[in-house]
């Protein structure tokens, strides 16, 4: 069973200006589809190729957990991001976040912060932990969440690939524009 590249969830130009067709022709198209390719070349022939990509990922290590939990960390990225989202959060999610951070603004200052200074190579997430209580989760290289016992709700790519081609080395702007794109309706989902 050879592990697929979703579709995406938006035309690859509904995302600009924030995120431009150009990047996502090389983040889904290049990079994205290029774990998929590794990974079912690692998977073949192996206890792994009749596996689910999360079981890949909890029993795999080196290589073959990279590609696979970059393969589900930049899904559940694109789920992330809506042309139609952005604004404050909603739901329960917005409902949890006052509870921890005592209001959205002050968890976007602290997200924020946690994915500008992310050093390197990662991902910045939105997670519950095992009490059902939020946290953010600073993950490098492929690092993901479920290895860690924590439920991914939403997470900023911030893999210099994430942004170069609209924003170079500006970290900063790409973080701003991530703010416009959060599809809530998804985060809420994950709860
Ligand atoms: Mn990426």
């Amino acid at each position: 069973m050879a592990i697929t590249l979703p579709e995406l969830p938006w035309s690859k130009d509904a995302l600009a200006p924030h995120i431009s067709a150009e990047t996502i022709d090389f983040h889904y198209g290049k990079h994205h589809n290029a774990y998929v390719t590794k990974l079912n070349a690692a998977i073949e022939g192996t206890e792994f190729a009749e596996m689910s990509l999360e079981d890949i990922i909890m029993k795999s290590s080196g290589g073959m957990f990279n590609n696979a939990a970059q393969v589900w960390n930049h899904t559940f990225y694109w789920n992330c991001l809506s042309p139609n989202g952005g604004g404050a959060a909603t739901g329960a999610v917005a409902e949890k976040i006052n509870a921890k951070w005592g209001s959205f603004d002050k968890f976007a200052e602290e997200f924020t912060n946690s994915a500008a200074t992310n050093f390197g190579s990662g991902w910045t997430w939105l997670v519950a932990n095992k009490d059902g209580d939020l946290e953010i989760y600073n993950s490098s290289n492929a690092g993901t969440p479920m290895t860690e016992g924590l439920k991914a709700l939403m997470t900023i790519d911030v893999w210099e690939h994430a942004y170069y081609v609209d924003y170079r080395n500006a970290r900063p702007k790409y973080i701003e524009s991530f703010w416009k794109l959060i599809n809530w309706d998804f985060v809420n989902s994950q709860l």
